[in-house]
């Protein structure tokens, strides 16, 4: 299926790839003005990176740097926390925060992310869930066959559905999914206004995972009334250890700290451990972060397209996210895949990753990650399931030289299996 390519062919893709290239530059630049007038208008300075311990009331590097991502995510208001443990834990915080029992959950992109089944209560039996609460959980899927948001001829049945939602739930990024498309600002912006048409007062909330500064403009921008997302993955820039942040509208913002914290409490208290300078200097970092996994992806996709294997999104593609799918075709290539990325990677390079069965997984997964921070995917890393057509689904890349490396390793490696 793949004729052999030369690893010096890279330099004559890239050089294939200038207009891609210049176009992830210039959102880069807008986006890094927009979240350096953050710092400058909030005047971050050093006294910030001083931690208040025990209540931590009145710590001002937490508000401040609640103001600055606030401004660099285009919103009212922010909370970022290094108490959230994971992207997971900010989502059911942020629905938690805005559900009241009785209340009805809607999500307009169909079934939400893996993890999120046990907070709705779709899976599992947790006393936890928002279905224990009393929370109502509904679901529509307006992606064609093909993954495209499709929004013409929708039945009434799915529109009632929307009139009778108390808050509404997008999924920006396709996640694992395996053929629905990433929403691009554009289309949630017509995903959202198509919606609040239909039902203004629901507050839109958006898992904002995997887009954030891929595009000029946030969610919040265009509609959504909440954002979230994990600081292992693009905003904290590579450099945050932990975290989550959610943002939007400053009274639900007020609702989503008591969830966290408790009620009275709200984000007025809470230890930083000393972690507001690197958060602060990661999502400094977060833009030009982005911008490389970016060119990282579209190299990849250049590439893997040019030896014949189907690519999704395509070079050409506008990206809403850092994610990129590879179908290798055979189980041999997804092993050899992981295992080129892992051995090329500057931490636990002599590991040989292995596929393994996972709860929640029908089949085994295999993952390749040697990276700083624990499961960070804004560093480049990969994971599939071992299934047809083997894809791998490969993200991050915080540093082009890197990724670029690792490409040139990886395909001389899989041609290797072609001869
Ligand atoms: C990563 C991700 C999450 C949260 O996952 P965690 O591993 O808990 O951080 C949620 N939604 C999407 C689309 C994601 O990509």
């Amino acid at each position: 299926m793949t004729t052999a390519l030369q690893t010096h062919n890279i330099e004559a893709i890239e050089n294939s790839l200038t207009e891609q290239f210049t176009e992830i530059t210039q959102v880069e630049r807008a986006v890094y003005q927009r979240v350096l007038d953050g710092f400058i208008t909030h005047q971050v300075n050093e006294q910030h990176f001083y931690t208040v311990n025990g209540y931590a009331h009145d710590d001002m590097g937490r508000e401040v740097l609640d103001k600055v991502y606030a401004y660099a995510l285009q919103s009212e208001a922010a909370l970022v926390r290094p108490h959230f443990v994971s992207g997971t834990h900010t989502i059911a915080t942020a629905l938690r925060g805005v559900c009241q029992p009785g209340n009805t959950l809607l999500s307009l992109t169909g079934r939400p992310y893996d993890t999120l089944e046990e907070t709705l209560g779709t899976r599992g039996s947790s006393t936890q869930s928002l279905k224990a609460w009393g929370v109502n959980y509904q679901e529509i899927d307006p992606f064609n066959t093909n993954g495209q948001l499709e929004l013409d001829d929708v039945e009434s049945s799915t529109i009632n559905k929307i009139v009778e939602a108390d808050i509404l739930y997008i999924q920006r990024s396709c996640g694992y999914h395996p053929t629905r498309a990433t929403l691009t600002i554009a289309e949630l912006k017509q995903l959202i206004s198509w919606a609040k048409k239909a039902n203004p007062n629901a507050p839109v909330l958006v898992d904002n995972c995997y887009g954030e500064f891929v595009e000029l403009d946030e969610p919040t921008s265009i509609g959504a009334d909440l954002i979230m997302g994990s600081l292992i993955k693009n905003p904290g820039g590579g450099l945050a250890p932990t975290g989550g942040y959610i943002a939007g509208k400053a009274n639900l913002i007020t609702q989503c700290a008591e969830a966290l914290t408790a009620p009275g409490v709200g984000s007025d208290g809470g230890m930083m451990f000393n972690l507001t300078h690197t958060m602060l200097q990661g999502l400094l970092q977060a833009p030009t972060a982005v911008a490389n996994a970016l060119k990282t992806m579209v190299l990849v996709a250049c590439l893997f397209e040019a030896n014949g294997y189907t690519v999704s999104p395509v070079a050409a593609a506008k990206r809403g996210d850092i994610i990129q799918r590879i179908a290798l075709g055979t189980p041999e290539k997804l092993q050899t895949f992981c295992e080129v990325l892992q051995h090329n990677s500057p931490i636990d390079s002599h590991l040989t990753p292995i596929a393994e069965k996972l709860p929640g997984y029908a089949d085994p997964v295999i993952m390749a990650g040697g990276t700083f921070v624990q499961g960070s995917t804004i560093e480049l890393s990969a994971d599939g399931p071992m299934r047809e057509p083997y894809t791998v689904y490969l993200q991050g890349g915080t540093n082009y030289t890197h990724g670029r490396l690792v490409m040139s390793r990886l395909l001389e490696q899989l041609n290797k299996l072609n001869s």
